[in-house]
């Protein structure tokens, strides 16, 4: 539309007429697949436009245009931008896991059978129980056969397990776990560091994982560690991350968690992550894993739900911590996520209250003061209403 085609009063109508149907015409339905981003430039448009016209019909009020059928328009999208998120989340509870390999102190097995039916009857769906490394180096997870084995299953929860290796595999099976998860990294310095190896020779060890699930039929999650920074190299490109996230698909895992392992990521460095890795996978394959070391967890999840992630990794009571930063923060606490999402009124089939028990229950356990916002707050406030 230039000025000269639109100069003068008459033209002047022709123009409003054409930004009243240009709005009319537009379908929001065209933008069902827009990321979060492209969402909200539209919204920004749209808003200017709207007072372009709405400013224009008090001007030229003689042309009765009705602003009602731009509103019902704008009702409309605003459905659309609500409909970006994810009406129901899968938790993925890695407490067991991840927490208790990081925390310092040893947890005898009985307690963490306990910690973990715990969890079952929180209505959790999936529950990392451990993790069947060497006892050399996490003697924490020592008791993984008993670990796994002792659990008093529920119908409909899986009990998964960390097996970074064939041996760890076949031990897991043996001990009756139902889905196992390997590891994969974005930084070839961590690599070195953690596994003495190149990321295409660590991808290749777990091949020979994937290959023994394919064949006992057991399902295989992937993990992708550093996809936000590397404790040794620092930033990591986002299409490094995405490329070891298709590798792990290849390998046949179902879902990829990408694990901002040291907490580091903020929303604008995940939306980098989540734009390179939707390239390659489909967002109904990916998972996100947060720590919470610079406290940006709850908005680095909400900024993957608005991309369309609806399966999130969470530890409760934000158990575990960073063991490249002393004294941070661990995983994102699965009670602070829950909360998140039932106020955003997205399912988790998980009953919050019963959750604060549990968190409160390893914590004391544990002695260790509980990093969830919302256990804090809610055990405050019973322990107030309880004297
Ligand atoms: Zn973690």
């Amino acid at each position: 539309m230039t000025a000269k085609k639109y100069g003068g009063k008459h033209n002047e109508n022709q123009l409003l007429s054409d930004l009243v149907n240009l709005v009319r015409c537009w379908n929001w339905s065209y933008c069902v697949n827009w990321t979060a981003e492209m969402v909200t430039v539209a919204l920004e448009c749209r808003t200017k436009i709207v007072s372009l016209i709405s400013g224009l019909c008090r001007q030229y009020g003689r042309l009765n245009v009705s602003t009602a059928s731009i509103r019902t328009d704008f009702r409309l999208y605003s459905s659309v931008a609500a409909s970006a998120l994810p009406r129901s989340v899968r938790l993925v509870e890695v407490g067991p896991r991840d927490g208790l390999q990081n925390e310092p102190m040893h947890v005898p097995t009985a307690v963490k059978l306990e910690f973990i039916d715990r969890l079952a009857a929180t209505g959790l769906k999936n529950i990392e129980a451990t993790s069947f490394v060497s006892a050399k180096w996490v003697p924490q997870m020592a008791d993984h056969s008993e670990v796994m084995a002792g659990i008093k299953r529920v119908d409909g929860v899986t009990y998964s397990a960390l097996t970074p290796n064939l041996k760890g595999f076949q031990a897991a099976v043996a001990a009756g776990a139902m889905e196992v998860a390997i590891f994969g990294t974005a930084s070839e310095s961590f690599c070195m560091k953690n596994a003495n190896c190149s990321i295409a020779v660590s991808l290749q060890r777990c091949e020979a994982v994937t290959i023994a699930a394919r064949e006992a039929g057991i399902r295989v999650r992937g993990y992708v560690s550093c996809v936000c920074g590397c404790p040794y190299e620092g930033a990591i490109d986002p299409k490094k991350v995405a490329q070891v996230s298709l590798s792990l698909k290849e390998l046949g895992c179902y879902e990829v968690s990408l694990g901002d392992t040291i907490g580091i990521g903020t929303p604008g460095s995940w939306s980098a992550v989540l734009t390179e890795v939707l390239q390659v996978l489909p967002v109904e394959e990916l998972a996100v894993h947060c720590h919470d070391t610079y406290g940006q967890a709850l908005p680095n999840i909400l900024t993957a739900l608005q991309a369309g992630v609806s399966v999130v990794d969470a530890s409760v009571g934000g158990l575990g911590g960073c063991p490249y930063a002393r004294g941070a923060s661990g995983n994102v606490a699965t009670e602070d996520v829950v909360y998140m999402l039932h106020g955003l009124n997205i399912h988790t089939g998980v009953d919050l209250e019963k959750l604060v028990e549990v968190s409160d229950f390893i914590c004391t356990y544990l002695k260790r003061p509980n990093m969830s916002k919302v256990s804090q707050a809610l055990l405050a406030s019973s322990s107030r209403v309880s004297k």
